[in-house]
């Protein structure tokens, strides 16, 4: 069987020409990446995440346990705002760099990946190679968990996951873990004159961020004992707040949005507890004047760390692929500590800067391309033996 031929920079041309920012769904590039796998003879199967939103998952070579996954999310950020020098959805080559929204973040992988079908095709593979492209990557590894639940309850099981989110093709065997906050401070509005017959929600409020802040110098004095993270911390931060309705009312509501954002094995119920037992200490006082008065915060999301796994096949494989010699950690969340959490070890490595990510006039150079298709050449020798 065969079907279309496309180098990987063709295949970038096609995916970057999708719009897939991460609001708008990825259906017309998964259909257009089922076709082409297709004519290739390579069954895909899709896993639903929302309306318009899709993963999909293929197997090239046997049906078995054991196989490498090379996993990449299909959804871009926003190019909103953003002043770009040529159109963001085609791809524009200046000066050895391929410009275009996700030509880093992350399309490169996936185009080098799809543009290797052939050749996983006609490589005669006894452990299976599967690609896993994901939806909703960018608004909190959303998308991809039912596909994640889905492998773990029905599918073969891999023995490692490549995700192919930029490193300048190093190997990463740590990230942090991110979890996601909304706190609602419910006041009692009242003249501004009369202080005592309101419950200020703004001011509560600050109260409860100054003890975030208290929180965050206290998980920075303590560091980060592998000194392996860029900041060597567990961060905390508060990025939205809104509350209030004129300058001479006592504001009834106050909310506000914060993460934590953890190292590896470390408690997340450190930080919650201590900010929760701080919460419940102000609301005796808010209660006195107006007992429907209080403080509710709720968890919105969790992105798992990845924490380095001793002897992991994931973290020998991508060593001897890449050709390097040690590993790294960073800050910044991807999948891989999901697929860690179903008990599959789990890297990242791939083409490009996460400097060049989420910014105007996004690029990859083309030399990582050449660089990540010397890696699936390996890979390919490694799954054929
Ligand atoms: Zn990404």
């Amino acid at each position: 069987m065969t079907g279309q031929t496309l180098s990987p920079r063709a295949m970038l041309d096609r995916l970057v020409a999708f719009d897939t920012t991460s609001r708008d769904g990825n259906l017309p590039l998964i259909a257009f990446v089922e076709e082409y796998l297709s004519s290739w003879g390579v069954k895909s199967i899709r896993v639903d995440y929302e309306a318009g939103k899709t993963n999909l998952y293929a197997t090239i070579g046997p049906d078995i346990a054991g196989g490498i996954v090379l996993s990449g999310h299909t959804d871009v950020v926003p190019v909103d705002g953003q002043d770009w020098a040529s159109d963001p959805f085609k791809v524009d080559e200046r000066h050895g760099r391929l410009y275009g929204r996700g030509t880093c973040d992350m399309k490169g992988f996936i185009a080098v990946a799809l543009a290797m079908v052939p050749q996983f095709r006609a490589a005669q593979l006894t452990t299976p190679i599967h690609l896993a492209l994901s939806c909703d990557e960018e608004v909190g590894c959303r998308g991809v968990r039912p596909l994640v639940a889905h492998m773990r309850d029905h599918l073969p099981k891999p023995r490692a996951v490549i995700v192919g989110e930029p490193t300048s093709m190093k190997v990463v065997n740590a990230h942090k873990g991110a979890f996601t906050f909304a706190t609602e401070v419910k006041g009692h509005e009242a003249h501004s004159s009369a202080t005592h017959h309101g419950v200020n929600a703004i001011m509560v409020a600050g109260e409860l961020l100054s003890e975030l802040s208290r929180i965050r110098r206290d998980l920075e004095k303590r560091g980060d004992p592998s000194r392996r993270f860029d900041p060597p911390y567990t961060t905390v931060h508060v990025g939205l707040i809104e509350g209030g309705t004129a300058k001479n009312i006592i504001p009834r509501r106050c909310n506000f949005l914060w993460e934590t954002r953890l190292l590896p094995n470390e408690d997340p119920d450190e930080v919650t507890s201590r900010f929760g037992d701080f919460a419940r200490t102000l609301e005796p006082a808010m209660r006195a004047v107006a007992p429907g008065t209080g403080i509710v915060t709720q968890r919105t999301n969790v992105v798992p760390s990845l924490a380095p796994e001793k002897d992991s096949p994931a973290e020998h494989l991508a060593l001897h692929l890449a050709e390097a010699n040690g590993t790294h950690a960073v800050s910044y969340c991807t999948e891989a500590g999901l697929f860690q959490e179903i008990g599959i070890p789990a890297i990242v490595c791939g083409p490009g800067s996460i400097d060049q990510a989420h910014k105007p006039d996004e690029y990859i150079e083309i030399a990582e391309l050449e660089r990540c298709g010397h890696f699936m050449r390996k890979l390919i020798r490694h799954c054929a033996a």
